[in-house]
């Protein structure tokens, strides 16, 4: 081999390693601020579907620290990213910035509820729902317009923590808690029914659903 090749390998193992630090210091910094990043189970099922499905460009609710975006960039994947936290959004800046990945995601500092002018001109193969548990039902109507054909919705933390599955017992839940849990599982309910997609649950990690447009 020559040297260059060689060096060119070393180049590219090193990146992979810095990655991989990156990414374990990413999950220590969120266990230690409480940050409710995707869990390991459901980021390798987000990380298959995009695998599966060719997924190329994401928008993503609910950036948090840049967690599953970066995950999703070193997939392959562009992405464009929602957060309204502007202490997470100042975080996943930094972030993405260490990953070396500022051309594959863009972070938008906003409510999701009000970032549809921002989008609108772009389409996605895929929409990640993961922000604000009572406001699943808009994020999906208000950004839907933008999936292409065959386009995929995947949701996070449909049964949260247990507390929107059947039989859970709500009674130690504040009103609050109650109100949004209804909502989460009026959602799961609305999906179902949902003709334009195809909805499968599952288990995985806090609950995931995978939606595929039907056209
Ligand atoms: N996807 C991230 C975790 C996101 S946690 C990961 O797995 O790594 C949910 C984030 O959504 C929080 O940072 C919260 O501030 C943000 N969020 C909640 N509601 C939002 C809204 N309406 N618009 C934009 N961001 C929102
Ligand atoms: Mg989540």
């Amino acid at each position: 081999m020559t040297k260059n090749v060689i060096a060119m390998m070393n180049h590219v193992a090193a990146h992979v390693a810095n990655n991989m630090s990156l990414i374990e210091n990413l999950k220590q910094y969120a266990k230690e601020n409480h940050v409710p990043i995707i869990m390991d189970a459901g980021l390798s099922f987000l990380l298959e579907n995009i695998k599966k499905y060719q997924v190329k460009t994401i928008l993503e609710i609910g950036t948090a620290i840049g967690y599953s975006a970066i995950n999703m960039a070193l997939a392959g994947a562009n992405v464009v990213t929602i957060e309204r936290d502007e202490k997470m959004y100042q975080e996943a800046l930094k972030n993405i910035k260490e990953a070396g990945l500022e051309d594959k995601i863009k972070v938008l500092f906003i409510d999701a509820k009000e970032a549809f002018l921002l989008v609108e001109n772009m389409e996605f193969d895929m929409l990640f729902i993961d922000a604000a548990k009572a406001s699943y039902q808009k994020f999906f109507d208000l950004y839907i317009p933008l999936l292409k054909k065959n386009g995929i919705v995947i949701c996070d933390n449909l049964a949260f923590h247990g507390l929107a599955e059947k039989n859970a017992n709500l009674d130690n839940c504040s009103r609050n808690l109650r109100a949004m849990i209804r909502k989460l599982n009026n959602f799961k309910d609305y999906l179902k029914s949902n003709e334009n997609f195809s909805t499968n649950f599952f288990e995985i990690g806090d609950g995931m659903s995978v939606s595929i447009k039907k056209s």
